[in-house]
C-alpha cells in the first residue's frame, strides 16, 4: 500500500503541472513569488499531491472548483515545503470548505475570519477529521500576505500539532534535544505576550494566541509564515524554534 502511493506521488509529480493552475497561483497567490526557484517547483509538486489525495468538498452552496483548490493547496504547500515529517497532511483527508463565516456545533468563524474548535481538547474527535474553511477569508489571506493573518496556515498548524495525537501546540520537534529550550521559550513567550496586552501595549502576536497553547501555536505559525519580521524582531528565540521546526527562514525572504 504505501509503495503503491509512494508510486502514485511519482506519477503525479512528474505530470507537468497544468497552466490554469499556473494561472491561478498568479493571481491568487503572491507568496509564491517570496519563494525560491527550487521552493517554488517543490510547492508545485505539493499542490498536486494535495489536489490528488484530498477530498474537497463545497458547503453551503460554495461549488469546489480548480481555483479554490489551488488557493487553499498552495498556502497549504508553503507550510510543508521543507515538512517532510507531515507526509502531505497524513491526517487530512478532507477540506471542507464554506462560502465564508457559518456557525456550526462543534467549530466556528470567528470575527476574525478562522475557524475555532469548541475546545482545543477535542483534538483526539478532530484527528483525521477535516480541515473547514471560509472560502472568503481564505482567499482575502492569500491575498494580503504580511499580516500575520492566515486561516490555512493556523488550521493546518493545528493539524501539524494533532500529529503528535495530542493537541497540545508542541508538534513532533526534529530532535528530542529540542523540547526541553522549546517549552522553556513558549512558556516564557506565553507569559511575556499576556502581560504585554494586560498592560495595554501590542504586539505582532494577537490576543488570541492566549487563548491556550495549542491557539498559540497556531497564531505563532501565521505570524511566523505571514509576519516573519516582526516576529523574528520582538521574539527572535520563538522565531528560532520555529524556523528549526518548519525547516524555513520567512524574514529572509524578499518582502517588498
Ligand atoms: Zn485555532
Amino acid at each position: 500500500m504505501y509503495l503503491r502511493r509512494k508510486h502514485h506521488r511519482k506519477t503525479i509529480m512528474a505530470k507537468p503541472f497544468p497552466e490554469s493552475w499556473e494561472e491561478i497561483i498568479r493571481a491568487d497567490v503572491p507568496y509564491d513569488r517570496l519563494l525560491k526557484p527550487v521552493e517554488r517547483a517543490r510547492l508545485r509538486e505539493i499542490i498536486a499531491v494535495l489536489i490528488d489525495e484530498k477530498y474537497w468538498e463545497g458547503c453551503n452552496g460554495l461549488e469546489m472548483s480548480e481555483r479554490v483548490q489551488v488557493v487553499i493547496a498552495a498556502q497549504a504547500a508553503v507550510l510543508l515545503l521543507h515538512l517532510d515529517s507531515a507526509d502531505y497532511l497524513h491526517n487530512v483527508r478532507t477540506f471542507l470548505v464554506y462560502p465564508a463565516a457559518y456557525v456550526q456545533s462543534q467549530e466556528r468563524v470567528g470575527s476574525d475570519g478562522l475557524v475555532h474548535s469548541g475546545s482545543a481538547n477535542l483534538g483526539e474527535a478532530w484527528y483525521n477529521g477535516p480541515v473547514v474553511l471560509s472560502w472568503k477569508d481564505t482567499l482575502e489571506a492569500s491575498h494580503r500576505p504580511g499580516r500575520g493573518l492566515n486561516v490555512v496556515f493556523h488550521e493546518l498548524a493545528h493539524t501539524v500539532d494533532m500529529m503528535t495525537g495530542s493537541t497540545n501546540g508542541t508538534p513532533s520537534l526534529r530532535h528530542r534535544d529540542h523540547y526541553q529550550s522549546w517549552h522553556r521559550t513558549m512558556s516564557e513567550a506565553f507569559e511575556a505576550l499576556r502581560n504585554r496586552w494586560a498592560s495595554g501595549q501590542r504586539d505582532v502576536i494577537r490576543p488570541y494566541a492566549l487563548t491556550n497553547v495549542a491557539e498559540f501555536f497556531a497564531v505563532v505559525t501565521e505570524c511566523f509564515f505571514d509576519a516573519p519580521r516582526p516576529l523574528l524582531a520582538s521574539h527572535p528565540e520563538v522565531y528560532e524554534h520555529f524556523s528549526r521546526f518548519w525547516g524555513q527562514d520567512p524574514a529572509s525572504r524578499q518582502w517588498s
